[in-house]
């Protein structure tokens, strides 16, 4: 059974509703009885009276439909050149969500309806660039297939990318309406990531996610449609029994992913890290949350954008660096480790 996010509330952008995306949507969730609103810009004034943890609860069940106005991409280094503005936020309520310090106290779900133009933008961009690749990330703000089961944007724009000689696509997601994007024609030009943990992380720290068995169902439906494909192990977490439950969860995606030979498998391997910041909005939106954020058990490091991460101490991340490198050479020799960080 596939996990569909059905938001409670709907506001809808004036302007939105003049894009046949809009208007899909406008149909789609009236027919459900979702109550609608339509604004001329949207403001949910309903929020800010809220404590932050019902705020960002609540916030997560809001959608707002809207037309994206700054077509300006933004750079995303390294992992690609641009990044592919479809939609922002997530149902998720993951505690380490690296959208937690960018999306400032109503975190509500954004998907933008002016699906022609932001492909018109990232044309100008292919072309500008060509015959280099340019490549574009779609989930630098959010994750794009939470919403896939109600616009088919993801779809459209594979097809789009799969024409493309000098365009590529690259996405990860915790979800799992994929039904659509197994009928694209991906020609080989999207990369799809699954973000997996172990049952426990997921269980305790990734709320209002599918669970491990229906990402893996869904990762199995990609690789069966020869997407190229990936799996990022994030965030790995130290904790009574984690070598167990890692071997347990590479043992599992060996066993569920049964032919992976046309898919190019990546593998991509983050530590827990945090930043003073993140912490404190986590415990206000978590106040029970069993993350481990003890400042003096970890190594501190500047990082490039100008603010400081508490990292694993180095003979910890060197652990879990050689427990994953063995364990995926074993059972996935095929493979590719992308990074370990
Ligand atoms: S699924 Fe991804 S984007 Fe959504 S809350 Fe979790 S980490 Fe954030």
């Amino acid at each position: 059974m596939n996990y569909v996010f059905t938001p409670e509330k709907v506001f809808f952008q004036e302007d939105s509703l003049s894009y046949p995306l809009g208007q899909k949507l406008y149909s789609s969730f009236k027919s459900k009885g979702i109550p609608i609103k339509i604004m001329k810009s949207i403001r949910i004034t309903s929020l800010s009276e809220k404590t932050p943890e019902e705020r960002y609860r609540q916030a997560k069940r809001i959608l707002a439909v809207t037309v994206k106005k700054s077509l300006r991409f933004a750079t995303c280094k390294p992992s690609a050149h641009f990044q592919l503005p479809l939609s922002t936020s997530c149902p998720g309520r993951c505690e380490y969500c690296y959208l937690q310090t960018t999306l400032g106290t109503q975190p509500y779900l954004r998907v933008y309806v002016n699906l022609d133009q932001v492909l018109q933008k990232a044309q100008e961009h292919i072309e500008s660039r060509a015959p280099r690749v340019t490549l574009f990330e779609a989930s630098a703000t959010s994750d794009p297939v939470a919403l896939e089961p109600w616009t088919n944007s993801l779809y459209k724009v594979i097809q789009y990318f799969g024409k493309q000689r000098y365009g590529k696509l690259r996405f990860v997601t915790k979800f799992t309406g994929v039904d659509t994007l197994i009928k694209a024609k991906h020609n080989g030009n999207t990369h799809i990531r699954f973000s997996l943990n172990s049952d426990k992380v997921i269980k305790n720290h990734e709320k209002g996610t599918p669970p491990l068995h229906q990402r893996l169902e869904a990762a199995q439906k990609i690789a069966r449609a020869e997407y190229p494909l990936g799996f990022i192990l994030a965030p790995l977490l130290i904790y009574p029994g984690w070598e167990k439950d890692y071997r347990t969860l590479l043992e599992v995606i060996k066993k569920k992913i049964t032919s992976y030979e046309k898919n190019n498998l990546t593998f991509e391997l983050i530590t827990h890290r945090f930043t003073k910041r993140a912490k404190n909005i986590i415990l206000e939106r978590f106040p029970g949350s069993q993350l481990q954020m003890e400042e003096s058990k970890r190594q501190f490091k500047w990082g490039q954008f100008g603010y400081g991460k508490y990292l694993y101490l180095p003979e910890e991340r060197e652990k879990i660096k050689s427990f994953f490198l063995e364990n995926i050479e074993e059972l996935f020799p095929e493979a590719h480790v992308e990074y370990f960080i």
